[in-house]
């Protein structure tokens, strides 16, 4: 059936953010809003001085500038301001950390909750960075590569000169919208303007390889995505409400957005969960077909024609929120933030949704879809994995050697987990005399991603053992755990002067 064509469509974008403007219902809250009254419900569980908590919640410093770049209106020379924003939200661990990203939706406040989730992000990943995020206003799809160059490069020196950036003080990294081109025209440009930096590369994350970068690090977040739902899975206290037998091999999934982290966690549940890709979206337009999808080629098929519709043998969906309420097992909302809202949460077939996408779902929905027994695997454990490995990056950068050439004594690292991982990759179980030749022919990218699943395992057992304390979801369980760490460092820092 995968070459029958079932419905062709010419690709179209379709109106949705009409509907929402003449929607007569009471509009959500905002993503701010939201971040603060996820916090609020977990601050509530602790005994910390309110005030303490208050200061937690709030962002310690943001940065917006607006830049003019000249631009040609009708061959004549002309200005267009560029807005842009950083925020640092929490200084309890320095440097801070956190995206990069591109995109009309952007505002102070939806950068400060960003950021804000970018504070709990690294505390439930035990990474030791406060959170930031910044953004630039635009939508990169309308700008030449040219341009884009132009504008990041801006944007870096702004950063600069406000020393809102380097290794000690705050590390971007890709986002939505930006991905290692970004962050390499970001690192050039901070290294030629402070030369004797020896530590210059650790000033981003996310860069290509041969930039400093670490293999491993772009499929890092799709990867950590299906981890983490896979330690979900493997409690049935968290599946049995939503009526989901066994971890996710076998299941059908779909997966909204096919950037960095869609096309990544797409690609790790198929090849490390066994699992059917059913569904994918793009920003304009969407594929279905229950036989499932062949990412490899879906992705080959996006880059030469622009869209996914009209892919081989799958339904088109026009309207790409809709592939949304298809029958499938597994939700991955890999694009924009407040996809899955209180008015459409009810058509949601599946019943397990891992957000891979920050604030995937709205504060109202999530409370609507618990109701309903669905699990939710929260942004700020299931979308961690990125910045976990970017720590890693951040760490090969400061010691100047190569994660592989570190670890020569294999013995010194965690033989179990590698070989473990290396099990899953290649898909067999190795003898005991295969095992060293193995260990010995892992590549950084193997050591990488087996520290990746180690990281994922370990941060799930700290959040279930909080849920299980409280007796909470692991939404509210990840940010009790977060705040606990965060308040526990400001005391013992203590308030100076
Ligand atoms: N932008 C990613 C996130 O929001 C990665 C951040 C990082 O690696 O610093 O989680």
């Amino acid at each position: 059936s995968k070459n029958f064509p079932i419905k062709k469509a010419k690709p179209t974008l379709f109106p949705t953010n009409l509907v929402k403007l003449f929607s007569t219902q009471k509009p959500e809250l905002t993503l701010y809003e939201q971040f603060e009254k996820f916090f609020d419900n977990a601050a509530s569980y602790t005994t910390f001085p309110s005030g303490l908590l208050t200061s937690i919640k709030k962002s310690r410093t943001s940065l917006l500038v607006n830049f003019p770049m000249e631009i040609q209106t009708n061959g004549k020379k002309d200005y267009r301001i560029i807005e842009a924003y950083r925020v640092q939200h929490s200084h309890h661990k320095l440097p801070t950390k956190g995206g990069v990203r591109y995109s009309e939706e952007i505002n102070l406040q939806r950068i400060q909750a960003l950021a804000g989730l970018m504070t709990f992000k690294c505390a439930c990943a035990d990474v030791p960075f406060g959170g930031a995020k910044g953004g630039i206003k635009i939508d990169p799809k309308k700008f030449t590569v040219k341009e884009l160059e132009k504008i990041t490069r801006r944007f870096a020196i702004e950063l600069m000169k406000k020393k809102y950036i380097g290794p000690a003080i705050d590390v971007p990294a890709p986002d939505y919208g930006t991905g290692a081109r970004e962050m390499g025209w970001i690192l050039h440009t901070a290294q030629t303007y402070n030369p004797t930096n020896i530590h210059h590369t650790a000033t981003v994350t996310g860069k290509s390889v041969n930039q400093g970068g670490i293999a491993g690090r772009e499929q890092a977040t799709g990867l950590g995505v299906y981890f983490a739902l896979r330690e979900a899975m493997k409690h049935p206290e968290y599946v049995k409400n939503a009526g989901i037998i066994g971890g996710p091999e076998g299941k059908s999934v779909i997966v909204t957005g096919f950037g960095n982290t869609g096309y990544w966690s797409a690609k790790s549940f198929v090849d490390f969960g066994k699992c059917k890709i059913v569904g994918v979206s793009e920003y304009n337009g969407a594929v279905y077909n229950p036989d499932g999808l062949d990412i490899d080629k879906l992705y080959e098929y996006k880059k030469a024609n622009g869209t996914l519709l009209g892919f081989y043998g799958a339904e088109d969906i026009l309207n790409p929120d809709d592939v949304m309420f298809k029958p499938a097992d597994i939700l991955i909302p890999a694009s924009v933030a407040l996809q899955i809202t209180k008015e459409n949460c009810d058509k949601i077939q599946a019943r397990v949704i891992c957000e891979a996408a920050d604030a995937a779902c709205t504060y109202d929905a999530s409370f609507l879809l618990e109701k309903r027994g669905v699990l939710v695997i929260p942004d700020i454990y299931a979308n961690c994995g990125g910045v976990v490995i970017s720590y890693v990056e951040w760490l090969k950068n400061l010691s100047h050697v190569k994660f592989g050439r570190m670890t020569e004594k294999w013995e010194e690292y965690n033989n179990t987990r590698l070989l473990n991982f290396l099990e899953q990759k290649f898909q067999k179980t190795f003898s005991p005399d295969e095992r060293e030749t193995v260990i010995h022919g892992a590549t950084e990218k193997d050591l990488v991603l087996s520290g990746l699943e180690q990281a994922m395992m370990m941060s799930f057992q700290d959040i279930h053992e909080v849920a299980k304390k409280y007796k909470v979801n692991l939404r509210l369980a990840a940010y009790i755990h977060g705040i606990s760490k965060i308040a526990s460092t400001y005391l013992s820092l203590g308030v100076w002067p």
